[in-house]
């Protein structure tokens, strides 16, 4: 198939964790592309149910749902979301990756995702990727991104666009970026973005949970103020 022409426009494939940022994208990528695909990874993750969730989550948004196993992701490296016998950092190092960084994952998952595309006509690939609170992962950076999108094109003789709508927000704004598209409770209460595998508001104290606390708090706290200017 020669995929510069026979590529559909409009059609787009979200990378989908069921997690805050990657379902805000989803209902981000249904605004502006008539047709949706949400793909998710099973990667050895020690909370395998977010695959349920994303799943349910993807019929909720009446999506084209599809899973991935690349385990072999969890067993080439050790951290600490692949491997139970490893506590995760609780803070982000000063230097270095924190342990809960899974090496290569979003360059496996943005490679799979673009073969995966391709065999479906599409040339859009969106990921919740942000550079703003990257928390030490090198692979959420735009100049990785940029890297693999011209990468990716080669590889394939494709024409390929990665969409990172969070690459320069933070979670403030991404929270607000799913008020506006009308979503807030649904990500609110149907994502999970917890370390420690619970759903909603999490855990509280991981900092993937504190992250997404306090983005929401700061969010909040601004619509409000701005509900009352009004
Ligand atoms: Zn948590």
């Amino acid at each position: 198939m020669n995929c510069n022409e026979n590529m559909n426009h409009d059609a787009a494939l979200v990378v989908f964790s069921g997690g805050q940022d990657s379902t805000t994208c989803l209902f981000w990528a249904k605004r502006r592309f008539a047709r949706v695909y949400a793909l998710s990874f099973v990667y050895g993750q020690k909370h395998a149910a977010e695959v349920d969730m994303a799943r349910s989550i993807a019929e909720r948004a009446d999506v084209h749902f599809d899973v991935m196993d690349v385990s072999f992701i969890g067993r080439l490296g050790h951290n600490s979301l692949t491997d139970t016998s490893i506590c995760m950092d609780q803070e982000v190092p000063l230097e270095g990756c924190p342990n809960t960084f899974v090496p290569g994952r979003n360059l496996f998952f943005l490679s799979i995702a673009a073969v995966y595309a391709r065999e479906h006509g599409i040339c859009h690939i969106v990921t919740g990727v942000s550079q703003t609170d990257f928390s030490g992962y090198p692979d959420c950076r735009d100049s990785f991104i940029k890297s693999l999108n011209v990468t990716l094109n080669l590889a394939m003789d494709g024409q390929f666009v990665i969409h990172t709508p969070l690459m320069w927000i933070d979670k403030a704004r991404t929270w607000a970026l799913a008020d506006e598209l009308g979503v807030l409770d649904l990500v609110r209460n149907e994502t999970m973005t917890c370390y420690n595998g619970v759903k909603g508001d999490g855990c509280g104290y991981c900092p993937a949970c504190r992250l997404r606390r306090e983005g929401l708090e700061k969010y909040l706290q601004q619509r409000q103020w701005k509900e009352k200017k009004n």
